[in-house]
């Protein structure tokens, strides 16, 4: 069985990743999104082994500890982290992986995988992704202006991922995300795995 291909996707809050990355796991086959470990509080609407694995400080250090994450990162008040295990697991079924992270994570992921891929989604303007922060439930000039400064410093590392999708129409975006993922499994690397008695059959002399 071929190896799955690891995807790593960041963006800012309010690019739309996540709605992105749920939409492209529901029309294309064969690919999944690693579920991560968090000490950040449980939001309403989410729910355990679903969105997150919720656990507390001490269990996640406990993780760290023993080597449990492929990567970990503090971002802004919480830590995140993704299971080795996991992840490796779905690889090695010959599944794809979206590892839905932060840079500081992707950075990770790329010294201990070179065959990963990075996307970073950026949304259509400065207008827009501040129009997308101040509809989330509060109009506090100072919580939307700590939110556009957090926006702003994860997307500054645009430059350190392969492939760059701005979500200004979300159907084009999705569109650029599925021709990302089908693109890799045309990879001859992993093709060859994949088609190995054709290849011989088409081969015999
Ligand atoms: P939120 O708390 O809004 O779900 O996520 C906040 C940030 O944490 C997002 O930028 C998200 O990509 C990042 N994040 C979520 N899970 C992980 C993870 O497992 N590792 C890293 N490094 N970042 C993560």
């Amino acid at each position: 069985m071929s190896q799955g291909t690891l995807f790593i996707v960041s963006a800012p809050s309010g690019a739309g990743k996540t709605s992105l990355v749920r939409e492209l796991i529901e029309s294309v086959d064969g690919i999944q999104v690693s579920v991560s470990h968090t000490t950040r509080a449980m939001r309403p609407g989410e729910v355990d082994a679903v969105n997150y694995h919720f656990v507390d400080v001490a269990t996640f250090e406990d993780m760290v500890a023993r080597g449990d994450f492929f990567e970990h990162a503090q971002v802004f008040d919480n830590h995140y982290g993704t299971s080795r295990s996991a992840v490796e697991a779905l690889l090695a079924a010959g599944q794809d992986v979206i590892l839905e992270i932060d840079w500081q994570g992707a950075r990770q992921v790329r010294e201990q995988m070179d065959s990963a891929v990075s996307i970073f989604i950026l949304p259509p303007s400065r207008d827009e992704l501040e129009r997308r922060l101040s509809s989330r439930g509060t109009d506090d000039h100072q919580v939307i202006s700590g939110r556009m400064r957090e926006a702003v410093s994860e997307m500054s590392h645009y430059g350190e991922y392969d492939f760059m999708v701005i979500n200004d129409d979300f159907t084009t975006a999705l569109d650029e995300l599925r021709a990302l993922v089908i693109a890799h499994r045309l990879d001859t690397r992993r093709q060859k795995q994949h088609h190995a008695r054709l290849l011989d059959a088409l081969l015999a002399s």
